[in-house]
């Protein structure tokens, strides 16, 4: 039997439990997005972010903009945003269309109001291994998740599939940090397999629809799937052929379900940590 590992599962425990310190607290924590309308599934991602924040009691303030936004408009938008003492977290949901230069705009997002973790001074800290204001939703979710089956990855050989500045590197970073053996796998690799074979844990996060399957795996194989894709007849799917690994490998998580709920509380409580940041708890 494959044990599924239930992110959305998880991930409502860890909004209960923000709720909890906000409501108790009487917290206000608020969290600004930033949105240049460029695709239908940034739009959903927002939705799902929006409404994970009413739901623990994170006000939003969205900012749309239309695809034709100047990279002046949106500095201009992000200068007030955090300048604004309400305002606690700052994203800027990507990609931004592609006229723009989106490293520029994420260069500009004050490292403290930095939720993603994407800015110079917390990739930085990650990347040195040392403590920053924040880490990246993604890996959080991830390590969070993989903890729920392996409580002691020290030492493990895990392999992340995928290079990407907002899942890979960052989750390697953070993996090592917690003493794991890691390799980054992505498209230039070569003999995929001879890393996924031997590796402890295999975290996929390739954008391939269904794309690893059984022979990808051993017997003793935990998979974290990050990938969402859509699928012809409209179906969210990962990286992983579920059909394929279920009932094979030892343990894996699923899309939906898995990590994608696991990103969305990430946010949350990087936003209730950033008002604790500012608030000078
Ligand atoms: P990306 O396109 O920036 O990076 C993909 C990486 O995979 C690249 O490094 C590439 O070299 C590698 N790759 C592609 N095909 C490969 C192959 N056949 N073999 C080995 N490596 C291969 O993508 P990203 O932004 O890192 O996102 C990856 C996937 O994760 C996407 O499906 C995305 O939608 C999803 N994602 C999910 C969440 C979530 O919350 N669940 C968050 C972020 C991204």
């Amino acid at each position: 039997m494959t044990k599924i590992i239930d992110g959305k599962k998880r991930s409502e425990e860890i909004l209960a439990d923000i709720k909890e310190k906000i409501d108790i607290n009487k917290l206000k924590p608020c969290l600004a997005i930033i949105l240049s309308a460029v695709d239908e599934a940034s739009k959903i991602y927002v939705n799902n972010k929006i409404t994970a924040a009413k739901k623990v009691g994170i006000e939003t303030r969205l900012i749309s903009l239309s695809n034709n936004v100047t990279a002046e408009e949106i500095l201009k938008e992000l200068d007030k945003l955090n300048k604004d003492s309400f305002v606690n977290g700052i994203i800027i949901q990507l990609p931004l269309p592609s006229h723009i230069d989106s490293s520029k705009i994420i260069d500009a997002v004050d490292s403290k109001k930095d939720v993603d973790g994407f800015s110079p001074y917390n990739v930085g800290r990650l990347a040195a291994g040392i403590e920053g204001f924040f880490v990246p939703c993604t890996p959080l979710g991830v390590l969070d998740l993989i903890k729920q089956e392996d409580t002691n990855i020290s030492g493990k050989n895990i392999v992340i599939i995928g290079r990407s500045n907002i899942v890979g590197k960052p989750l390697a970073q953070l993996l090592l940090k917690q003493d794991a053996t890691v390799t980054i796998c992505h498209s230039k690799t070569h003999n995929l397999k001879f890393h996924t074979l031997n590796a402890d844990i295999v975290i996929c996060a390739a954008g391939k629809e269904k794309y690893f399957d059984k022979s990808y795996f051993n017997d003793n194989s935990f998979v974290i799937d990050v990938g969402i894709s859509r699928e012809e007849s409209g179906a969210i799917c990962g990286d992983v052929d579920f059909d394929s690994i279920n009932g094979f490998i030892k343990a894996t998580t699923k899309v939906p379900g898995g990590v994608g709920p696991m990103t969305v509380a990430s946010l949350m409580k990087n936003t209730l940590k950033a008002y604790f940041i500012q608030n000078e708890y």
